[in-house]
């Protein structure tokens, strides 16, 4: 196929744009010729709209969907620690298998029409635990996403929750290893966070792992209560270069450099951040200290244009300074997710360029001042953030197209996720 008369943002070196082009799609998922006249393959006329890479959210939960709008006993959380006990772990503990799978599918729809066409999840439902990442690969193969799957393991509801979290992990990394299918779903190894997880755990998933060779997925100093959680981890072995540390919001310079040496990832999310009010990342700091930060969205929103844009303003409210977080905020959503995307699965995505992954967003956005590559920032930031996706295509295949998921029935399954939530809101 071949997308002809858009307006391409490569994100590429040169960050090159091209007016009025086209993209061929190989028929394996690839790109073909960039910036090139249309052959002979059926077309997409872009009409002239913006097309580009299809966005990466490097750290979500997609359980967390039919939490919203459910109904909160007695009086409002009042830290950090409150708001994991009396909303996300009284959650999912009342998860069951059909939750995980219509909640999954509805987050993964809203993730679509947003143009987001890659998720890392990290995933609890520990009385529902043993195959559920599988039920959340079969929400994502239905609609057509990538993702990257992994289980919280955690000590909090006892040795036997934890040893069926070090299960499914194991189960599964070794699933997507025996049976890779169209290659869309990969794993990491998942773990709660460190003052939820006792040594005998921690020692037993990295023993596990170490012949596995996944990633950890990990909540990293979200709140002050899990502060020191990198030394240990790094003492552990739990630290290298396919670790996702979700936040990282508490750690001392040192602890950022033992990040970097490592060559651990730290995922941003900040609306989340805002949302627990559990502080401001220090991501100038994490980035000049050598740590690769991508961004995530930690189950707040689909739309990862936000968390861009959150990611931005927080830095500069931080700062009081309105020249930062351009290159920060930047760097973590268009660079390094790519980057991460890159380095723990070997996948090659977030870029137009020949021989990528054609995953890829059209974006009903018509400049109405010059639009070039030195200036993409500001078109970003206040313009294409806010203009309706169209069309999103993963690896060749198309997903949305006029702003609709085309490959499962949205309503449907939005009834069928209601009647689902109503009965798990019973639950709790
Ligand atoms: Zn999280």
């Amino acid at each position: 196929m071949i997308i002809d008369n858009a307006r391409i943002l490569t994100f590429d070196a040169d960050n090159r744009v091209f007016d009025s082009s086209s993209v061929e799609i190989r028929e394996d998922g690839t790109i073909g010729a960039v910036g090139g006249r249309p052959g002979g393959l059926p077309h997409l006329d872009a009409q002239g709209r913006l097309l580009m890479p299809a966005l990466i959210n490097c750290h979500t939960h997609l359980y967390s969907t039919l939490a919203r709008g459910m109904p909160l006993a007695g009086p409002a959380p009042r830290n950090f620690t409150e708001i994991l006990e009396k909303v996300w772990w009284r959650l999912d503990r009342a998860l069951n298998e059909e939750d995980v799978y219509y909640s999954a599918l509805v987050g993964l729809i809203d993730s679509a029409k947003c143009g987001v066409g890659t998720l890392v999840d990290h995933h609890s439902s520990p009385n529902a635990c043993a195959g559920s990442l599988d039920r959340i690969a079969q929400a994502f193969q239905e609609i057509g996403l990538r993702g990257a799957l992994c289980y919280e393991t955690s000590d909090r509801n006892g040795p036997r929750k934890a040893q069926d979290g070090l299960r499914e992990n194991i189960r599964f990394i070794e699933r997507t290893r025996t049976h890779p299918g169209d290659g869309l779903i990969h794993a990491s190894f998942g773990l709660h966070a460190s003052f939820t997880l006792g040594d005998r755990t921690l020692r037993r998933a990295v023993e596990a792992n170490r012949s596995l060779g996944a990633g950890f997925h990990i909540h990293v100093s979200e709140d002050r209560c899990d502060a020191g959680a990198v030394g240990r981890l790094r003492d552990f072995g739990a630290l290298d270069e396919r670790t996702l540390a979700a936040h990282c919001l508490h750690v001392t310079a040192a602890e950022m450099a033992m990040l970097a040496k490592s060559g651990a990832n730290a995922i941003h999310n900040p609306q989340s951040n805002c949302n627990n009010a559990v502080g401001v990342a220090k991501l100038p700091e994490l980035m000049r200290r050598g740590v690769l930060v991508g961004l995530g969205s930690d189950g707040c929103t689909a739309r990862m244009w936000d968390e861009f844009k959150t990611a931005f303003h927080v830095q500069k409210l931080r700062a009081r300074d309105p020249r930062a977080a351009y290159a920060e905020a930047y760097a973590a959503a268009f660079l390094n997710n790519r980057e991460i995307v890159r380095k723990i699965w070997g996948v090659e995505i977030g870029r137009i360029a020949t021989g990528a992954r054609a995953d890829l967003i059209l974006v009903d956005y018509f400049p109405p001042t010059p639009l070039a590559s030195g200036n993409l920032f500001g078109h970003l930031l206040f313009g294409i953030s806010n203009a309706p996706i169209d069309t999103l295509i993963v690896n060749g295949r198309t997903i949305v197209r006029d702003k609709r998921c085309v490959t499962v029935d949205e309503r449907k399954i939005a009834e069928k996720a209601a009647a689902q939530a109503a009965g798990l809101w019973k639950r709790l």
